[in-house]
């Protein structure tokens, strides 16, 4: 990693696991985890389904691992008449302190727009969470050379609504839509184009040097060192990977290794 900016490993686990399987996991992973020394690592974050979030945070304690838990979606609001909805307040009585925002699957299967993402980035900095914010094109999109566009409108939709001093703070997660759950990868040097695209987009609303931009989307084992050896690309955000911890394991072994 040619920069100063902690790498950062995350594992969406989507609708998956139960409590069980959930604490089960995050002691498998800490013991392949623990020999490493905290330098060597890269942030770990966990995302689990909202029902395994208080046993995975209160395991993650107990064994003292390095390992952050994350939120993956939430409300914008704090509390009211919203059946079935998790406020940024909740999370943060539980310690929770990330949030996956705008996942691609909230987009297309909840109506997430540019707008409410924005709500939803602006909620988790006001409660000193770090958001994770997801953007990405569909596969018709960068057939019709929209990528960069369409990264632009989802990105200065969150830039123009948060300070210069969030920056540093938010974590913005490329995610090429036709890439997740297709074992599709978009090539590493591909990857980085949009994401140093991204910084510059960035940089026009401060300093983009601290922002850190993962790359998401069929990342396993043996992709990470071309995705993590890019400039602009400071880690992954992992799905389906990230369910077994064998192989969520081998993809932060191998982020050690670039940044060794
Ligand atoms: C994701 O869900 O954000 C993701 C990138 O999934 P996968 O790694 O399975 O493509």
């Amino acid at each position: 990693m040619a920069n100063a900016r902690r790498p950062i490993i995350a594992g969406n686990w989507k609708m998956f696991k139960t409590t069980d399987e959930a604490t089960a996991f995050v002691e498998t992973l800490w013991q392949k985890v623990q020999p490493h020394t905290s330098a060597q690592l890269p942030e770990i974050v966990i995302c689990p389904p909202f029902t395994a979030l208080a046993s995975v945070k209160a395991r993650i304690t107990e064994l003292k691992a390095p390992f952050m838990v994350s939120a993956q979606t939430m409300e914008s609001r704090e509390n009211g008449a919203y059946t079935g909805e998790i406020s940024p307040l909740m999370l943060a009585d539980l310690g929770i302190h990330w949030v996956v925002i705008g996942h691609s699957e909230r987009r297309q299967y909840f109506n997430e727009t540019d707008e409410t993402v924005a709500q939803k980035t602006v909620a988790a900095l006001k409660y000193g969470m770090t958001p994770i914010v997801c953007v990405g094109e569909q596969l018709l999109e960068r057939e019709n050379n929209l990528t960069d566009a369409v990264i632009e409108q989802q990105v200065r939709a969150i830039l123009t609504q948060i300070s210069a001093a969030d920056l540093p703070r938010i974590v913005i997660a490329y995610e090429p839509v036709w890439a997740i759950g297709t074992g599709k990868v978009c090539e590493a040097p591909e990857a980085n184009r949009v994401c140093a695209l991204i910084r510059h987009f960035v940089s026009e609303y401060g300093d983009a040097k601290q922002t850190r931009i993962l790359y998401g989307g069929s990342v396993k084992p043996d992709n990470t060192q071309a995705l993590m050896s890019q400039s602009d690309i400071d880690g992954g955000l992992v799905g389906g990977a990230s369910l077994e911890a064998e192989s969520f394991f081998g993809i932060i072994e191998q982020a050690c290794l670039v940044k060794a």
